[in-house]
């Protein structure tokens, strides 16, 4: 059924963090290291990575909806000092200074150990001579474009929609719409590949899209205990996928 439905498929977009590169692996290592050289003394590692989840857990739901959006919209440096900030003061130190140190350095560790997954590289090749690529990213419009940068991807999407760029992001349906029109395709021409079935793969089958969700054993955030499951009732992906490989059978190439 779902070869039937990718059938017409003439664009696909793709997310960026966990389905094409092992974010939250390159988090956690990056938190490890910022706490390691930088976390306050008598606190190992582990405890303060669970510190810093439990601030994550507190303050990124209501992020949207905060004054800090604007501003997060361009950097992620102000909210996430604030949560380093946060997370020292759950152990009772209150120390700006050393926030945005562990801030910095989170954040560089975290670019350098970025990574794309195996078999990202050669399914885009393939898919670059039948299809349109696209890529919808959420998160700050710094933070998203080094991602970019770091990963070599520059050049390798058309359009590049970024919710720091945009001033909206997943799973908001102007996000879906803006770039069905971006690429002049129907919703039945499209396809949305990504990981996260509230942000990415909801949002696409609302608009009319084909979806691959993507669920791998990497994808669990620090402050989670396992990767995002579909709600009881809500409506199902066209396929389900493992890696993106998968994806070259069932769009026939
Ligand atoms: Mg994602």
């Amino acid at each position: 059924m779902s070869a039937e439905r990718f059938a017409t498929v003439l664009a696909l977009f793709f997310d960026l963090d966990d389905t094409l590169c092992a974010y939250w692996e390159a988090s956690k290592h990056g938190l490890r290291v910022a706490f390691e050289r930088l976390g306050p003394p008598g606190k190992t590692p582990d405890e303060m990575i669970e510190h810093w989840a439990r601030s994550f857990r507190s303050f990124s739901p209501s992020l949207k909806a905060s004054d800090w959006y604007p501003a997060y919209l361009k950097t992620g440096e102000p909210t996430r000092t604030e949560q380093m900030r946060l997370a020292l003061l759950e152990v009772g130190v209150d120390d700006p200074r050393r926030a945005g140190e562990l801030s910095r350095c989170y954040m560089e560790e975290r670019d350098r150990a970025l990574r794309l997954f195996p078999d990202v590289t050669m399914v885009l090749d393939r898919l670059q001579e039948r299809f349109r690529l696209g890529l919808i990213t959420n998160g700050p419009a710094d933070v998203q474009r080094q991602e970019i940068a770091t990963l070599g991807l520059d050049g390798r999407f058309d359009p590049v929609l970024i919710e720091g760029e945009l001033g909206f992001g997943k799973p908001h349906a102007s996000v879906f719409e803006q770039a069905a029109r971006l690429v002049a395709c129907a919703p039945t021409q499209l396809l949305f590949v990504g990981n996260s079935y509230r942000h990415d793969i909801r949002p696409a089958i609302d608009a009319g899209w084909a979806t691959a969700w993507v669920r791998r054993d990497s994808d669990v955030s620090p402050s989670s205990k396992g990767p995002e499951d579909r709600p009881d009732g809500s409506p199902e992906p066209t396929a389900t996928i493992g890696s993106l490989r998968e994806l070259l059978p069932l769009l026939g190439v």
